[in-house]
């Protein structure tokens, strides 16, 4: 799950790391308002979308007088603010953040993500800072010092000292990145994030260390030990598809396809969408309905495919290991004949009961095209997406 930079900010403060003060806002008349109790003479107006590179995409204005926060604020709320991120259709801006701005010397990198080979959290730190890490791990990989902190020690003192030192920190401002580093550390492990930017870390003009930015994504698995955490998620900020089939436990991603897949197993839902690329279509969606999918899953899983303006067919895809084929063929049925199916629909069916699956589907008198493996499957619902 993944909140917003003002979000992240106050988790930071919680744990020791210094930011510039500032304010979430809602309207323009807010964000002047919070300018003025923040009564400093720079000021920094920022976009608050799920998503960076607002810089670029103009989602971030520095102001020097009351009147030109007024005129950034109205710039940018309501604003669909495209960065490399979004997506071309963009983001629209709900939400500002009214900060004061920084007198910036230099711009670090600091970045946490789980190394799942090392069974570490891994610390990236770079002097190539507000750039994307992506951009300097392809063009100057030896800018980059990585970090595997060991769970039971903790992020020391002396190995954060020495990663300071490698992005070129100056030996004065060593004491207060240890601080970030440290808290940066704490708030992942005890959040349970599965990952963390500050980019940029900024050394400002009087030797101050400031986290300028903020990024979390947090375990969603992990979620249900953290109401703090789920009370800053913002619906507007994800799809609304993927919001309904979380009520209903399904594991669904939108795509821009037009052929919906419907499988049971995140591997087996994977290699159905790579089948329908290999001949020649295009997947509108992940979706895993999980290894014990009921009736109503099924149904739900459905409605939410059909709800796709671009549709043009579906793939529904199962093994029936833990179910039994015949369960699914009878969920399907239930499912077909209490939406309103406007497309094609074909259905690959393996495992136990499989004869009596197919029997039921057979029965049932709906127009279902079945297909005997995955490929035949593959085959049989990119033609019906193009209509033949
Ligand atoms: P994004 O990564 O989405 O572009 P950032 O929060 O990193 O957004 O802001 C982009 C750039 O704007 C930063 O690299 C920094 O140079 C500048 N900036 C952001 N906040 C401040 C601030 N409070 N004071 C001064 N400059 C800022
Ligand atoms: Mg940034």
């Amino acid at each position: 799950m993944k909140i917003h930079e003002y979000q992240g900010k106050e988790i930071l403060r919680q744990f020791g790391v210094p930011t510039p003060r500032g304010k979430a806002c809602f309207s323009v008349d807010e964000a002047v308002l919070a300018a003025q109790d923040l009564g400093a003479t720079v000021w920094v107006v920022k976009a608050q979308i799920h998503a960076g590179g607002r810089g670029k995409g103009g989602g971030v204005k520095v102001a020097r007088s009351l009147e030109e926060v007024r005129l950034a604020a109205e710039q940018i709320l309501g604003m669909q603010l495209v960065t490399h991120q979004t997506g071309h259709e963009g983001q629209r801006v709900r939400r500002l953040l009214v900060e004061e701005g920084a007198q910036i010397a230099r711009e670090f990198y600091l970045g946490m993500v789980i190394d799942r080979d090392a069974q570490r959290v891994a610390l990236l730190a770079s002097s190539e800072g507000g750039m994307e890490i992506e951009e300097v791990a392809m063009h100057s990989p030896e800018k980059i010092h990585t970090l595997r902190i060991d769970p039971l020690a903790g992020l020391r003192a002396d190995e954060a000292a020495q990663v300071a030192r490698q992005i070129g920190i100056p030996e004065a401002s060593v004491a207060g990145t240890v601080i970030v580093l440290q808290g940066l550390y704490r708030a992942f492990v005890e959040k349970e994030a599965m990952l963390a930017e500050i980019n940029p870390l900024v050394l400002t003009a009087d030797g101050h260390v400031l986290a300028l930015d903020a990024k979390f994504n947090f375990d969603s698995n992990a979620l249900f030990r953290h109401p703090e955490i789920v009370a800053f998620r913002d619906l507007d900020e994800e799809d609304p598809a993927e919001i309904e089939a979380s009520k209903f436990d399904l594991s669904y991603i939108s795509l821009d396809g037009d052929i919906a897949c419907l499988v049971n197993g995140a591997g087996l839902a994977m290699a159905t969408m790579d089948i329908i690329k290999l001949y020649g279509g295009n997947p509108a969606n992940f979706l895993d309905v999980g290894g014990g999918a009921s009736r109503e899953k099924v149904t739900e899983a459905f409605k939410l495919m059909l709800k796709n303006p671009n549709l043009k067919a579906i793939l529904v895809n199962i093994f029936g290991g833990i179910m039994k084929c015949d369960v699914i063929a009878e969920g399907i049925v239930a499912a077909v004949r209490e939406v309103h199916l406007n497309v094609p629909l074909v259905v690959r069916l393996e495992g136990t009961n499989v004869e009596l699956g197919k029997m039921i589907l057979a029965e049932s008198g709906l127009p279902i095209i079945s297909a005997s493996d995955m490929a035949e499957a593959a085959e049989k619902v990119v033609a019906a997406a193009r209509g033949n």
